[in-house]
């Protein structure tokens, strides 16, 4: 674990089951909530033994673009960043959409791909796909850990949005409205670029249900976000 207050982090690390690699994601911490979340992204990393300058920033906007990473900068208008290289410690936003941690153990090529509905319809893990091929990368070898993201039950939404999807992941409430099993749509598009179901491990966190997560559809625009930090240990 890292130093400093330990009990306010996710670690994902052995569920990634590859050695000198961690997955952490900040949990919901009251105290820090009123702050911005730049702000709050520099103290969580300072935390982890990182300075500004370390840190791979997407400025995300639901989107399906998906950048390389060569540095630790801010990425403008991107919803996932890739690593090729060890320095930059990739980052990621959330509050109800999966964070989803991608590892090619062979490149030691690291992706985190912020995937909600949105991302999701539009094709953002292909997207990612796409950017690893172009490197030789196959998916068959890729691992990926699915984070905390809202659950079937507690992600109701409206006809406009369960149009997107197959009916599979769609459960139909009396009035008329949907539950769509996000993490499902996840796992089911994972493997739909190739990643093998035996590579895909989840947090198995619902981020409504747990009050350690932040969540978008239970504390609406005072909601803060969950910070995502994926690197190699030095
Ligand atoms: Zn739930």
């Amino acid at each position: 674990m890292p130093p400093g207050r330990k009990n306010n982090w996710f670690d994902f690390s052995a569920l990634m089951g590859a050695s000198g690699l961690r997955l952490l994601l900040s949990r919901r911490d009251d105290q820090n909530g009123g702050q911005p979340l730049a702000q709050h992204r520099e103290i969580l990393g300072r935390e982890l033994g990182f300075s500004q300058g370390d840190l791979a920033v997407p400025h995300q906007v639901h989107g399906t673009q998906v950048d390389w990473a060569d540095d630790g900068r801010v990425y403008p208008q991107t919803d996932g960043l890739l690593a090729a290289n060890p320095e930059p410690v990739l980052t990621l936003q959330v509050a109800d959409c999966a964070p989803v941690f991608l590892y090619h153990a062979p490149s030691r090529t690291r992706g985190l791909v912020h995937a909600g509905w949105r991302g999701l319809a539009g094709g953002i893990l292909a997207a990612a796909a796409d950017h690893l091929r172009h490197r030789d990368i196959g998916m068959g070898q890729v691992a990926a850990v699915i984070g905390p993201v809202i659950g079937p039950e507690c992600y109701q939404v409206g006809p406009e949005v369960a149009a997107q999807f197959d009916t599979r992941f769609l459960t139909t409430n009396p009035d008329g409205s949907y539950q769509l099993d996000l993490p499902g749509v996840v796992r089911f598009r994972l493997e739909e670029i190739g990643v093998r179901a035996e590579n895909i491990a989840a947090a198995g966190i619902c981020t409504k249900c747990d009050s350690r997560c932040h969540s978008y559809r239970r504390d609406g625009q005072r909601a803060g976000r969950m910070v995502a930090f994926f690197y190699e240990q030095g």
